[in-house]
Parts: C-alpha cells; sequence; structure tokens
C-alpha cells in the first residue's frame, strides 16, 4: 500500500501528508476537480428546472472540502413548471407501446456500463464513497434497467379475469401509468436511488419530476443525460433542485404518485401530505439492521461477509448492519477474524479502486457518528477496534468501528448511526437472536450465516424485515431485481423491485364487456325468478368450480 490517501485504521500503514500534498492528488491519479469540471457542470445543469436567475447552492467534495459545483436552486414555481412541462410529454410517451420504453432501458442498461468510469468519478466526488461501493450502484441500476427492459411488457400487458357471469362476461385488467410521479431521492446512493426508482415508471409510461438530494444533484444529473441519450424524450425526466422542506412539498404536491427514499421522519411528512391529496407513496426508510452468525456458520465467511454488510459506503445505505447477534459458543472466534478484517482495512480518497472504504458525507453524519459511539463508551461500551474520526486523512473521515459491551438502550443500539460503526451482542440460542433482532420499529434488511442453508431460511421466515439474506449481506437480496425490496415497520410503506415495483406506478382499470344478456331480470323473468335463477346458478358455478 502506498500514497498518502490509503491507510489502514490502525493507522500504522498511513504516512503523514506532506506539506502541500493534495490527499486527492496522488502522483498520476485524477483529483477531485479533474473530474468535475466547470464545463461538466455548466453542461449538467443545463437541465435542472429552474429560473435564469436561480439562487445558487454551493456543494462541497467530501474527500477534500473543497467547493464541488455552484447549483441552481429551483423555487415552488419551477417545481410547478416542471410538471407541467412533464404532463406534455408524458401524453406521447404513454402513447408509444411498452416495448419501445423497454428498449430505451435496455440501450440505457449498454452505455451505462461502457461510460460507467465517468458515472463513478462522479459519484465518488459528491459522495466521498470508495469506488467499489460506487460501483455497487452501477451493479444495481443495471440489473433494474435490464430486468425492466425485460419484464416491463409481462408486467404490463392486458390480463383476461374471470367475468362477473361465465362466458356473458368479457373482464380484463389493464395498467394505466399514473400520469407524473414526483420522485424524492437521498444523498447516499444517488445512481441507484434515482434512476433506480425512476426505470420502472419510465417502463410503465409515466414521466417523473425528480428532486435528488442537492449533495449528489450532478449524479442524477449525469444519468439522466445517458437516459436520454439512450431514447428518453428529455422532458419525460425533470430535475428540479433545493431545500428539502422548500421544494419538496412542492414536489409532492404535483404529483399523481409520489416515491420517496429518506429518512423516517421526512417519510413521515411527505406520507401525510401526499394523503391530504389521496395520493398514493412508496416510502423506502431507515433501518437497524442485523446480521445473525448461528453456531454452525462458517466463520471465516461470515467475517470477510460481515465486513462488507457493515461498511459498504461508510455505513451510509439504509440495509446495512449495524447490530450483530453472535451466537456465544463462536463469539470470541468469529470476533478475532472479524476485527482483525476492519482493523486492516484500508482507507482511501482516489478515483479509483483500491480503498476498501471511503468518507462520510457530510459535517452532520460524522456528528451522528461521533456521538453515538462517545455516548455508548461513556456509558460502558468498549471499542474492539476503530472508535475515532480521521481528519489526516479528510474531513469527514471515521473509522470502521466496533462496539462491544452496548446495552439494549443506547443509541447506537436503537437508532439509526447511518455510518461505519457496528455493535456486537452475544446470544445464547437462536430464539434469543431472533428476539432481539426482531425488537426495533424498523424492518428493513436483515442477514443470517450457517452452513444448513434451510435452518437459514427457516430462521429468514420469524425476521420481521423486508429482505433477508442468507450467507450474504445485502447485495443477494437488493440484486434480485425481479423480487420485491423494502421495509416493514418504521421502515416504509410499499416496495421497489418486481411487480410490486413497477405495478405501483400504474392504476389497475377493470374492463368489462357484457354480452347477449344483461345482469338482471331478461327474457320475461321477474325479480323473483331471477334472484332464484342466479342462487341456482351461483351454487352450480360453485359446485363446478367454475368460479
Ligand atoms: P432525508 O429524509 O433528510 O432526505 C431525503 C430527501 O428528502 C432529500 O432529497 C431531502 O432534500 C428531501 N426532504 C427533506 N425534507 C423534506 C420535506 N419536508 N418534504 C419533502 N422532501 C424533503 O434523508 P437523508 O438523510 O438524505 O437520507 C438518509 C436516510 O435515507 C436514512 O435514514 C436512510 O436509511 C434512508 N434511506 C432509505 C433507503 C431505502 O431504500 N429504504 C435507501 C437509502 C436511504
Amino acid at each position: 500500500m502506498t500514497g498518502i490517501e490509503q491507510g489502514s485504521q490502525s493507522g500504522t500503514e498511513t504516512p503523514k501528508a506532506p506539506r502541500g500534498g493534495n490527499p486527492t492528488a496522488p502522483a498520476g491519479g485524477r483529483t477531485v476537480a479533474d473530474a468535475v469540471t466547470p464545463d461538466l457542470v455548466a453542461r449538467l445543469t443545463r437541465a435542472v428546472t429552474a429560473g435564469p436567475g436561480a439562487a445558487r447552492a454551493a456543494t462541497r467534495a467530501p474527500f477534500t472540502g473543497e467547493v464541488l459545483a455552484e447549483l441552481p436552486q429551483s423555487t415552488p414555481a419551477d417545481v410547478a413548471e416542471a410538471y407541467r412541462r412533464a404532463r406534455a410529454a408524458q401524453r406521447d410517451w404513454a402513447a408509444l407501446p411498452v416495448r419501445r420504453r423497454a428498449a430505451v432501458l435496455l440501450r440505457f442498461h449498454d452505455l451505462l456500463l461502457r461510460r460507467q468510469d465517468e458515472v463513478l468519478d462522479v459519484i465518488q466526488a459528491e459522495t466521498g464513497k470508495a469506488r467499489v461501493h460506487a460501483f455497487e450502484e452501477v451493479l444495481a441500476v443495471a440489473g433494474a434497467a435490464r430486468h425492466y427492459g425485460r419484464a416491463a411488457d409481462g408486467y404490463l400487458r392486458d390480463r383476461r379475469r374471470g367475468g362477473a357471469v361465465p362466458v356473458l362476461t368479457h373482464t380484463v385488467e389493464a395498467r394505466r401509468p399514473k400520469g407524473v410521479i414526483g420522485q424524492i431521492s437521498p444523498w447516499n446512493y444517488p445512481l441507484e436511488l434515482c434512476a433506480g426508482d425512476a426505470l420502472p415508471a419510465f417502463a410503465a409510461g409515466n414521466a417523473v419530476v425528480n428532486k435528488p438530494d442537492t449533495q449528489t444533484a450532478l449524479t442524477a444529473l449525469r444519468v439522466r443525460e445517458l437516459l436520454v441519450e439512450a431514447g428518453l424524450p428529455p422532458e419525460v425526466w425533470q430535475i428540479v433542485i433545493g431545500d428539502g422542506p422548500v421544494v419538496g412539498p412542492a414536489v409532492v404536491d404535483g404529483a399523481d404518485y409520489v416515491s420517496f427514499t429518506g429518512s423516517t421522519r421526512t417519510g413521515r411528512e411527505v406520507a401525510q401530505r401526499a394523503a391530504a391529496r389521496l395520493v398514493g407513496a412508496s416510502l423506502e426508510l431507515g433501518g437497524k439492521n442485523a446480521l445473525l452468525v448461528l453456531a454452525d456458520a462458517d466463520l471465516d465467511r461470515a467475517a470477510e461477509g460481515a465486513v462488507r454488510a457493515c461498511f459498504s459506503s461508510a455505513g451510509q445505505l439504509c440495509i446495512s448492519i449495524e447490530r450483530l447477534y453472535v451466537h456465544r459458543a463462536v463469539a470470541d472466534a468469529f470476533l478475532d477474524r472479524f476485527t482483525a478484517r476492519v482493523g486492516a482495512m484500508r482507507l482511501g480518497t482516489r478515483l479509483a479502486y483500491g480503498a476498501d472504504m471511503g468518507s462520510l458525507v457530510s459535517r452532520r453524519q460524522l456528528e451522528t457518528v461521533t456521538r453515538h459511539v462517545d455516548e455508548a463508551v461513556r456509558n460502558g461500551a468498549t471499542v474492539l477496534t476503530g472508535g475515532r474520526a480521521r481528519p489526516d486523512l479528510g474531513p469527514l473521515f471515521y473509522e470502521p468501528t466496533v462496539l462491544d459491551g452496548v446495552d439494549d438502550t443506547m443509541a447506537v443500539c436503537t437508532e439509526e448511526t447511518f455510518g461505519p460503526v457496528v455493535s456486537v451482542y452475544r446470544c445464547d440460542t437462536e430464539e434469543e437472536a431472533v428476539e432481539r433482532a426482531n425488537a426495533t420499529r424498523y424492518g428493513l434488511n436483515s442477514s443470517v450465516w450457517t452452513r444448513d442453508t434451510r435452518r437459514g431460511r427457516a430462521i429468514a421466515a420469524r425476521l420481521r424485515t423486508g429482505t433477508v439474506n442468507v450467507n450474504e449481506a445485502y447485495a443477494a437480496a437488493y440484486g434480485s431485481s425481479a423480487s420485491p425490496m423494502g421495509g416493514m415497520g418504521d421502515s416504509g410503506l410499499g416496495r421497489r423491485h418486481g411487480a410490486e415495483g413497477i405495478l405501483r406506478f400504474t392504476e389497475a382499470q377493470t374492463i368489462a364487456t357484457q354480452r347477449l344478456l344483461p345482469i338482471a331480470p331478461s327474457l320475461g323473468m321477474d325479480d323473483e325468478r331471477f334472484a332464484a335463477f342466479f342462487t341456482r346458478s351461483l351454487r352450480a358455478l360453485k359446485a363446478l368450480r367454475l368460479k
């Protein structure tokens, strides 16, 4: 390991930065400024719906703290204009056959894979995550594009349903686009959480007005550019940028359906606002996810998986693991392996592969992480590894941290930290592990490690989370684009991925055509005969299992 931007968290391999050294500019390496040039910012921000004299807000690169871009801020009036444009464009888009729309997704899939390096640069510059974690976003979005590109036609096609009266009633269930989707996205997975949800909305014939987080708006704009290159009419995807509490409500107020990803607190506000308008919403919210290591687990695999589970994107991942429940019989052996791996993780700021973890995104995240760890330690918890900020690497770095001796009342056990911190709890039985894993108001993701996969699935059935991964951290379930993903309890409402992930963007419409006879007295029958005839018919239909 070389270079000032790479350091194991123990610090022993981290040379001090030379005076005047630029942590993002190792010899031959690209800097954040190389990746996000003024020309790129000017080109991308032309697509923001905002007036000519719009106020600007600066974003900073988490790796260095330097100003990254000055972004135009939309007003509520700009949001209304975005809806007007989106509505006008949506009609023609919806009129295209599903296959034509799906073909755009498939072309986008190829373009994204081909241009991934440019996209990865922008993600890293805006979020400060390690490149390998940025690549997870490419993987997820390519998976969603391919899945909906191939399967949208099947999900959306008309379906014959049993009619009111066999033979006489011909009934079809059809799917119509909602219209314009209001999509609000957070900063932590900016590619996946903008494009991943927008793709099925587009495939279903909708337009989207998207408000990404300001910090990661360039990623949203860059991926929109790729989708337009793949054939999406530009007006069908409107992007507005601005302060959440100012612009977010306007996005909800204009929408025919709301797709929100973010914190549980904001999700509640969004849900109430949508409900007041009788507009549906899917809410992908926070988590306090647990990983269970059973007594028969392969401990090397479990330790390696737990590192990914806890520290991907520096733990700023809704489905990452913040609580480890380990069978007491294997706890010491597991922790030896786990803490050794965590202690050896390489932290880095390069716009290149090689680091195991990057930076936190903001001062707010750093403060939450510091507060949770410090409070736990003050109340008797022990730091097994990590436990400090690393300003020598970058202003927002914090070491991957493992805590022992945490009790069930500490914030680090009950609240979402959303950072590189995990606490370990020893359990005597599987029942205890399941019960403690479920003892949270959240219910997003969980992970179970065992050599007996059948037993793993049986335990999964008892965990109250929307996804459960057996012998994997989160990527197995999240990457299964054909199967629903989302949260129970305070982790959300509705699902992305699979049939639910696209059908939420549609209205079901039943079209029933009555033939020959009405469903009413006819052919000279009076009401009484009609009732008697139908009573006999209903009994016969049940006996014959016809309806
Ligand atoms: P946040 O709720 O603060 O912000 C999310 C988005 O909502 C941002 O675009 C923000 O500008 C906007 N917003 C803020 N106030 C608003 C308001 N009053 N009305 C409408 N919009 C408003 O969340 P965050 O801190 O940016 O993101 C981290 C959170 O997101 C974590 O809790 C994480 O678990 C959650 N998350 C969940 C998933 C999931 O799939 N379940 C995925 C990623 C992140």
